[in-house]
């Protein structure tokens, strides 16, 4: 477990004061020009040492991201966005940093951006988001007046303005190259890559890109260290992380905990457990819906982190654990996440904007009952060719909870048909011939 020593967040419920006096008796904006006069190469080099993987779901290296930026300032000037458009269900753990610790947010931007040679940054906030982002506008407005960040930020000598965007309601946004093509006013649509960020991002500048608990955590790793934020965890999967618990537990929440856990202890210590007992369980999504879902048998077992999900055949996505009771239909459950990716698509790429409809066509009669044994194949066989062949990861999100359903609960879907035939006179409603059911 995390000792309250190692915990960064420390107004994670908001019991404290979330304004700039509050959060500097919490340690924040604690001699930042000191982060700031190691430089940026040392600066990268402690978050990178630090083992920081990034906290919106990819879990790619942050300071390997950092030092993907050009060393050298051209002509054109650099970017740091930080994503806060957090809308993948299940998950809600930015927004606590939001509304009650935003002087995290500001710090770090200020030292992620010095760190990439950016005098300006943005952070894209969901729209739902209303009241969050008005705290943070309040400290930002704060940090302005004390000259924390503006001209001379911290008299650093570095100047930094920070400026909020709301979006306006699309998934699809939270994606990073949706969301500087939305920045820059137009349709929320990703990019094909390469161009990377780095390279070519906002207003065709090198941006780098952050989810909102990443740049939080950086001013603590700076303060305390590498080796402390490493030793927290286990190799590769490093730190204290916030993940949120929902569904049929005890006690729903949002928590800090190390990384590299037992998924079981997790959901006993912070959940208070499943409804009805462990033995109750059914499923688990560990890591928001775009996520595979793991079988209880699994979840016996389960690490959670980067890499113990992996082996579970899993990931560790946003930290976002769902949890579903016997009392879940599972099959209905997974339809509706379909429908949830399916109207979210963008819809540039055919796979994905015809697949998550055709998927959602076949789900909706598989939890049913109405359809045929061999369309369990084929909805495998589909959303494998969906699933890597998109502009964006939606193709992934589509396919993944399909296939662990399929994974995992086969002989559930196939007594679901069975039953249909046998409530409706031994045929399926629907004849369909099978080359014909793609794109139905
Ligand atoms: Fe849009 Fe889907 Fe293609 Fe992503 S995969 S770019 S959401 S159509």
């Amino acid at each position: 477990m995390l000792s309250s020593q190692d915990r960064i967040f420390l107004n994670l419920y908001g019991q404290k004061d979330w304004k700039l006096e509050g959060a500097k008796k919490r340690g924040d904006w604690n001699n930042t020009k000191a982060i700031l006069d190691l430089g940026r190469d040392a600066i990268i080099k402690t978050v990178i040492d630090s083992g920081l993987r990034g906290r919106g779901g990819a879990g790619f290296s942050t300071g390997l991201k950092w030092s993907f930026m050009p060393k050298q300032q051209g002509e054109l000037p650099h970017y740091l966005v930080v994503n806060g458009d957090e809308s993948e269900p299940g998950t809600c753990k930015d927004r606590e940093i939001l509304r009650h610790e935003p002087h995290k947010i500001i710090e770090g931007a200020l030292i992620a951006s010095f760190a990439i040679g950016a005098h300006t940054a943005y952070i894209y906030i969901r729209g739902e988001y209303y009241n969050e982002a008005n705290h943070l506008q309040i400290a930002i407005d704060e940090a302005y007046e004390a000259g924390l960040i503006g001209k001379n930020a911290c008299e650093s000598g570095w100047d930094f303005d920070f400026h909020i965007h709301r979006g306006a309601g699309a998934y699809i946004c939270g994606e990073e190259t949706a969301q500087l093509e939305s920045l820059e006013g137009k349709k929320g649509e990703p990019r094909l890559k390469p161009p990377f960020p780095a390279n070519k991002g906002l207003y065709g500048c090198p941006t780098t890109i952050n989810n909102v608990e990443s740049i939080s955590v950086t001013p603590t790793i700076l303060r305390r260290g590498s080796s402390w934020f490493n030793g927290i965890g286990r190799a590769n999967n490093t730190g204290p992380k916030l993940m949120t618990l929902s569904g049929h537990i005890q006690t729903p929440c949002v928590f800090e905990e190390a990384l590299g856990l037992p998924l079981k202890e997790i959901i006993e210590t912070h959940g208070g457990g499943v409804r009805g007992g462990w033995d109750n369980l059914l499923a688990v999504i560990p890591g928001g819906t775009s996520m595979p879902l793991l079988n209880k048998e699994t979840c016996e077992t389960a690490i959670m982190d980067f890499d113990g999900l992996r082996s579970a055949g899993s990931n560790l996505g946003t930290a976002a654990i769902i949890v579903m009771d016997k009392s879940t239909d599972i099959i209905k459950a997974m339809t509706r996440i379909a429908q949830f990716y399916k109207h979210e698509s963008c819809g540039q790429c055919t796979p994905c904007r015809e697949g998550s409809a055709w998927v959602l066509k076949v789900m909706r009669r598989m939890t049913e009952g109405n359809a045929e044994i061999d369309e369990i194949d084929m909805l495998m066989d589909v959303t494998g060719q969906i699933e890597n062949t998109t502009i964006c990861a939606m193709g992934m999100s589509i396919s993944w909870p399909i296939q662990s359903l399929i994974r995992n609960f086969r002989p559930l879907m196939e007594k679901r048909l069975m039953d249909y035939k046998t409530t409706h006179g031994g045929t399926s409603l629907i004849q369909i011939p099978k080359e014909a059911m793609v794109g139905t």
